[in-house]
C-alpha cells in the first residue's frame, strides 16, 4: 500500500485518511472453512463501530492511530480490484469459493461507506465478474445492496452474515457502542432471509463470564433459529497482549471489576493469539454444541451453500475440516485435520489420483471412503449423520 495522494478529513468523530493502496484480494494460505473463501479484503482500515473487543486495534494488524477514532479509506479500491478480477491480467487464474467482504480490521459497512460506497462498488464489479460472495457486518446499512446480492445470489449465490457477542441488546451497548443493537441486526438477518438469500450468524465472540452463559448462548440460537439463518458459527474471544487487552480491560475495570481477576487468570498473556488458558474454549463449545442440535442448527456453512462452486480438492478439505470441528464439539480427536490440510496443500485434482489417495499424509481407509464419496456425489453420508 502506498500514501501517495493521501487526503484527510473527518465524518462525525471519525478522522479520515485517503489512500491508493496497490492491492486488494488478500489470498489465504488454503481454503478458509469458515467462510469457505479464499480471499478476503479491507476496503477500509480501522473501525469507527469500535466494538470494545475488537482484535483489529492488536498491534499484530497495524492499524494506524487510535483505533475507532481513525478509518483509511482506499479510494482506488474498485480500480485495483478491476485489474486483480481480470483473467488476462493475472498470472495464475483465481480459485473459486466466495470472495469474503468485511471483518478483518473494518467493517465493510461502517458509517464511512454511505459517503464512499466502496463495498457497494465492490460488490458491482464482483457482480459482473459473476463471483459468489459472502459478506459479514455488524451493520443494517448493508440492507441498501438488496438489490446488488439479490442479482448476485441469482446468479452465482450471495451470502449476507452478521457477527454478534450475544443477542442482548443491553450487553451490546456496552461492548458495541457504535453498531445497531441485536435486535435490529437480527431484523435485517430476517429482511435478507425473506428476500432469498442465504444468511449466517458468527455468535462470535462471546465474552467469557458476561455472554458464554448457557442461557445466552441458547438465547441466541433460538432467534437464530426462528429467523431460519442458514448456520451459525461460534467462536471464544481472544485477547492478545497489548493494545487490544488493554483497552477491553480499561472497560472492564469500570463495568464489571468484580471479574477481573477471573480475566487475568484466563488470558494470562502466554499465548502468541490471546487464547485463554486451560479448558475454557471447549466448556463453552459444548454448551454451544448442545444448544445448536437442540435448535438443530448447522455449525458450519452447509455443503448445499458450496458444494457447486468450489474445486474438487477445495470442497474434500472443507468438508473433512469441518468434520473434524463437528468431531471436537463432542470431545472427540480426529486425523480429518491434518488430512484436509495435506490435500489442502496438493498440486492436482483428487479424481486423478483416486487409488493413491491413501499416500496423501493422515488419509487411512475410512478417510479415503469419506473422500471417494464426496468426489463421486459432493456430499458425505458421515458427514450427514453428524450435522
Ligand atoms: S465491527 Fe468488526 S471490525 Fe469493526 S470494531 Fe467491531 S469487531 Fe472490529
Amino acid at each position: 500500500m502506498t500514501s501517495t495522494g493521501i487526503r484527510k478529513g473527518c465524518i462525525g468523530e471519525v478522522n479520515i485518511r485517503e489512500i491508493k493502496a496497490k492491492s486488494i484480494l488478500r489470498k489465504h494460505k488454503k481454503i478458509d472453512s469458515w467462510f469457505v473463501s479464499r480471499y478476503g479484503m479491507n476496503l477500509y482500515r480501522g473501525c469507527a463501530h469500535n466494538c470494545v473487543y475488537c482484535d483489529g486495534r492488536s498491534e499484530r494488524y497495524q492499524v494506524d492511530g487510535v483505533f475507532g477514532e481513525n478509518v483509511v479509506v482506499k479510494t482506488n479500491a474498485v480500480e485495483i480490484l478491476r485489474r486483480e478480477l481480470k483473467p488476462i491480467c493475472r498470472r495464475v487464474k483465481l480459485k473459486p469459493g466466495y470472495i469474503m467482504v468485511g471483518g478483518g480490521v473494518g467493517d465493510g459497512y461502517q458509517p464511512v461507506e454511505e459517503k464512499y460506497q466502496l463495498t457497494r462498488k465492490t460488490l458491482q464489479l464482483l457482480r459482473e465478474y459473476r463471483w459468489p460472495v459472502h459478506v459479514l457486518t455488524k451493520s443494517t446499512l448493508v440492507e441498501r445492496d438488496l438489490d446488488v446480492l439479490k442479482r448476485m445470489n441469482q446468479q452465482n449465490r450471495a451470502i449476507v452474515s452478521f457477527s454478534f457477542s450475544s443477542t442482548n441488546d443491553e450487553t451490546s451497548t456496552i461492548f458495541e457502542p457504535h453498531v445497531p443493537p441485536p435486535s435490529e441486526r437480527l431484523k435485517t438477518l430476517a429482511f435478507f432471509k425473506r428476500n432469498g438469500v442465504a444468511c449466517g450468524m458468527f455468535l462470535l465472540p462471546v465474552i467469557p463470564f458476561i455472554t458464554d452463559t448457557p442461557e445466552m448462548i441458547a438465547e441466541a440460537l433460538r432467534k437464530a433459529h426462528e429467523i431460519g439463518v442458514d448456520f451459525v458459527i461460534f467462536g471464544g474471544m481472544t485477547l492478545k497482549e497489548g493494545r487490544q487487552k488493554e483497552h477491553f480491560f480499561s472497560l472492564l475495570r469500570e463495568k464489571n471489576p468484580e471479574l477481573m481477576a477471573k480475566y487475568k487468570k484466563l488470558y494470562d498473556g502466554k499465548n502468541t493469539w490471546g487464547q485463554a488458558t486451560g479448558e475454557y474454549y471447549n466448556t463453552i463449545s459444548s454448551v454451544f454444541n448442545e444448544m445448536s442440535k437442540r435448535y438443530k442448527i448447522a455449525r458450519r456453512m452447509p455443503p448445499a451453500l458450496y458444494n457447486d462452486i468450489l474445486s474438487e480438492n477445495d470442497l474434500v478439505t472443507v468438508m473433512l475440516e469441518q468434520l473434524d470441528y463437528f468431531l471436537q464439539l463432542e470431545g472427540k480427536r480426529s486425523s480429518y485435520g491434518y488430512a484436509a490440510y495435506a490435500i489442502s496443500q496438493l498440486n492436482m485434482p483428487l479424481s486423478t489420483m483416486k487409488n493413491q489417495l491413501r499416500e496423501i499424509k493422515s488419509v487411512g481407509e475410512k478417510t479415503e471412503k469419506i473422500i471417494l464419496e464426496i468426489l463421486e456425489t459432493k456430499n458425505s453420508s458421515y458427514y450427514n449423520s453428524l450435522i
